[in-house]
């Protein structure tokens, strides 16, 4: 079969369009036969790798696929060939203290398709069968695909973590990416009362008014802790999603109300932070920290997303053999919306 695959770990250099071999479904796995795969900033940082992260190389791509079920193991009941399925992009040992209590995400052996196993940039996958998800018929593989590994981040750190409710003001620190898209939408979905949002181009700014965005804020022409900060009449935001750490944390505290949450998944701009701690206890700030979601918040998500109440927004469909270039779009942030590869 054919897949994009890492060769060694470096740059776009390392990537390949490839033939590698169909992998053989286990006992309690299913072999899925991809129709779609998603783009994620994470394959820019697996393709880069780093400490702890050993992988076996040819490495296959990809966390978020959506497919139709090709053949299944012998412990396997209930599944059929040409079932369609999502998949859950995450594994973990279904075991512990965190996986027994819902918590999966916690769990010490968690793990992402095409971060820490092969993934989805290929014809075929083998997946256990407990993180197969049933598509709708009137469900595209590419919005399943498109969903998938950014909306249950989202909805994990927002509604689970955060505790967003409906009424409240919301302020997103970036636009046009996949966490930060879902995360507009999500907040629409939950009654948000503004939806504040900080982008670096007018294409970007305009997705997001068309996701539901209220108040636009362009953070090349004006600073936007100060333009949220009027625009609530000098109060704040409740709650603020900021992706991106050290450049925008100490405005993002100032953009906060009192007794606000900062919310995070990531720091595309630099790990390390400088934070002025009286903004934190004199404002009675929350920072609460995620990364993916558990299984009941996947399944929560991807049904709101089946039934069209949350709607993935796709940027650009590639063949498999275009992924190079896909991912060379990522690596420019050259998109609104979703990257997709159908093989
Ligand atoms: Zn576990």
């Amino acid at each position: 079969m054919h897949a994009v695959v890492l060769k060694e770990h470096g740059n776009l250099d390392q990537i390949a369009y490839a033939e590698v071999p169909v992998p053989e479904p286990g006992l309690d796995e299913v072999l899925v036969e991809v129709k779609a795969a998603a783009l994620n900033r994470l394959d820019l940082w697996v393709v880069e790798g780093w400490r702890g992260l050993n992988l076996n190389f040819p490495h296959v791509l990809g966390s978020d696929g959506a497919g139709v079920v090709s053949r299944v193991g012998a412990n396997i009941e209930g599944i059929q060939p040409g079932d369609r399925v999502a998949i859950n992009p995450t594994l973990s040992c279904g075991s512990c203290r965190f996986c027994r209590g819902g918590r999966d995400n916690l769990c010490a052996d968690f793990a992402v398709f095409g971060e820490h196993v092969p993934g989805f940039y290929a014809q075929y996958q083998t997946v256990p069968w407990r993180n197969l998800l049933p598509l709708p018929d009137s469900v595209s593989f590419e919005r399943a695909a498109a969903g998938s590994l950014v909306y249950v981040t989202a909805w994990h750190s927002l509604i689970t973590v955060g505790g967003f409710k409906a009424g409240e003001d919301i302020l997103i620190i970036g636009a046009g990416g996949g966490v930060n898209s879902a995360c507009i939408d999500i907040a629409r979905f939950a009654g948000a009362r503004k939806i504040f949002v900080v982008g670096s181009s007018e294409e970007k700014l305009k997705l997001a008014r068309e996701q539901g965005a209220d108040v636009l804020i362009n953070r090349h022409e004006v600073a936007w802790d100060k333009a949220v900060f009027q625009a609530t009449g000098r109060q704040g935001v409740d709650i603020v999603v900021d992706n991106v750490g050290q450049a925008t944390f100490p405005s993002s505290l100032r953009a906060l109300r009192r007794g606000g949450r900062l919310l995070t998944v990531g720091n595309s701009s630099g790990p390390e932070l400088k934070l002025d701690n009286r903004y934190i206890f004199g404002k009675h700030l929350s920072i609460l920290g995620s990364t993916m979601g558990p299984w009941q918040d996947y399944t929560n998500v991807m049904n709101l997303v089946f039934e069209g109440l949350l709607n993935p927004v796709i940027d650009t469909v590639f063949p498999l053999s275009e992924g190079l270039d896909a991912l060379r779009r990522l690596e420019a942030s050259d998109f609104a919306g979703k990257l997709v590869l159908r093989p």
